[in-house]
């Protein structure tokens, strides 16, 4: 038996139920995958930081793999369309069985696997699907009338209840193969590029890195994240969530981990069953992407909300990219987005909420640009974010509840300790006045080396009611 292991977004060895049965039966020769697709990443908005992280992971799991006699070929091709030759020619130069792989939720993705899925039974060959990315499979959370939740706390609470009646089951690792393969392993083609660097101390480059950052912060982090996870200077959250969208770790390794060291946390509040909340989120776009492909293609769960006109000023949107809007806890955000590829969740949705609200920008615009920066870049927390923030989504913040960006500032980032971090050209202002440099600059006589604000904010709220309320005409 020939076997072949398709590695996506979950490059580990441990919890991957793809690579596990493939595995199972030891006399099967086992062959991985990793197909190098440029042109779709392109289109996809990969962001360099991204590729960088994976190109690098990947170079730890094809050592991974080697050591149990498993070698990782490669594919190069450009896109998902030119890819199904070439597959189909590795499959029938391996001879290849059987292929295993564990689902992916976005819609060329899934358009993909139906694709290959075609050609290999034409051929006689078995595919094998497996969840792995979710706590629980896509369509498995489901309300009375069997539908998909739209709102997040009823689902919160079914899989709540899912997590504390059934056993949370991590596939086995793989032992060493009985018959190691003779196929050589591929050169990894370089795909990581200067622009993509990142910094490896915050980023756990490969699982077992990922997995030791795990168990620390579960062990002395979680507990007081409840309190400080919405303060950016604190710095306190996992910094798992580019781990965990290349798939160095699985959401279920993730609660195991919180369960064994909190064995109360499904019941009790505190840091612990907050922080499982959070990836409860992380499930329900998930599931939501399944339930609403048209997500995947950039509409508006909220299809009224098409009918907003949007100002989509391209000076206020670079303005906004480049962290020069004036308004410093955005600005801060903004750049700690373009220098890291990571930024504070409290700040996306501060720095989500300016673009949309404050500067009447389509919120895809945004979307697109943080897939851009993003090293998590992740299709269903992107789009799901942004949706909330931009009031388009399913359970999303209510239109008229808009952010005071200087109000968000005072209130997460008290003393400005983040601002100052991000912002240096605000060093000699004040604390009591870092949040609106510009009047304590005026007050003194000073030219600040730093943007006055580029709206108003009150005027700004001011339009932007109106371009919702005009668009609910149509609801
Ligand atoms: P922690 O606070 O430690 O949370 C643990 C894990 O839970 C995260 O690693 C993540 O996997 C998951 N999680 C946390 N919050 C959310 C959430 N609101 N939605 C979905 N999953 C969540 N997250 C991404 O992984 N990729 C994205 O592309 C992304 N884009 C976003 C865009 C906007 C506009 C907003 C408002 C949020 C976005 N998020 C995204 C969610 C969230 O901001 C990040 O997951 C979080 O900041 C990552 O930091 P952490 O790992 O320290 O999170």
């Amino acid at each position: 038996q020939q076997h072949l292991v398709w590695f996506r977004h979950d490059l580990r060895l441990r919890d991957n139920p793809a690579l596990s049965a493939a595995c199972i039966d030891n006399e099967a020769e086992v062959i991985a995958l990793w197909c190098v697709t440029p042109e779709q990443w392109t289109q996809h908005n990969v962001s360099a930081r991204q590729l960088n992280y994976q190109y690098d992971a990947l170079g730890i799991l094809q050592q991974d793999l080697k050591e149990r006699g498993i070698p990782l070929v490669i594919i190069n091709t450009p896109t998902y369309k030119t890819l199904e030759k070439e597959f189909m020619q590795l499959c029938e130069k391996h001879k290849i069985d059987k292929v295993f792989y564990n689902y992916q939720y976005e819609i060329n993705e899934r358009q993909r696997d139906q694709q290959i899925e075609a050609l290999c039974h034409q051929q006689d060959i078995v595919c094998q699907g497996f969840t792995d990315s979710t706590l629980f499979s896509p369509g498995s959370v489901l309300t009375g009338q069997g539908k998909m939740y739209h709102v997040f706390t009823p689902f919160s609470r079914a899989v709540l209840k899912k997590l504390s009646t059934e056993e949370i089951e991590c596939s086995a690792l793989p032992h060493q193969r009985k018959h190691p393969s003779a196929v050589k392993s591929s050169t990894l083609p370089n795909f990581s590029t200067k622009a993509g660097e990142y910094d490896t101390k915050r980023f756990p480059v490969g699982h077992d890195a990922a997995l030791t950052r795990l168990r620390e912060f579960s062990k002395n982090g979680v507990e007081g994240y409840a309190e400080q996870r919405d303060l950016p200077a604190e710095d306190d959250t996992s910094r798992l969530s580019a781990a965990l969208a290349i798939g160095l770790l699985s959401a279920k390794q993730c609660v195991k981990r919180i369960l064994a060291d909190h064995p109360h946390a499904l019941e009790q509040a505190g840091g612990a069953a907050t922080w499982v909340n959070e990836l409860i989120w992380r499930d329900f776009y998930r599931h939501l992407l399944v339930a609403e492909p048209q997500l995947c293609r950039y509409q508006p769960f909220q299809t009224w909300t098409d009918h907003i006109r949007w100002q989509n000023n391209k000076q206020h949107f670079s303005a906004w990219c480049e962290g020069n809007t004036g308004f410093p806890i955005v600005d801060a955000g903004m750049r700690q987005l373009n220098q890291t590829g990571w930024m504070h969740n409290r700040l996306r949705m501060v720095c989500a909420s300016f673009l949309v609200k404050d500067l009447l920008v389509d919120w895809r615009w945004g979307e697109r640009y943080f897939s851009e920066q993003l090293i998590d870049g992740d299709l269903a927390a992107n789009n799901g974010g942004w949706q909330w923030a931009a009031s388009t989504g399913t359970d999303a913040a209510p239109y008229f509840r808009i952010f005071n960006p200087t109000r968000q500032g005072e209130r997460f980032d008290p003393k400005g300790a983040f601002i100052r971090q991000w912002l240096p050209e605000l060093e000699e202002v004040p604390e009591k006045n870092i949040h609106e440099p510009w009047l304590w600059a005026d007050k003194q006589n000073k030219k600040l080396d730093y943007s006055r604000p580029i709206v108003e904010h009150r005027q700004a709220r001011e339009a932007t009611l109106q371009a919702f309320e005009q668009a609910r005409k149509y609801r």
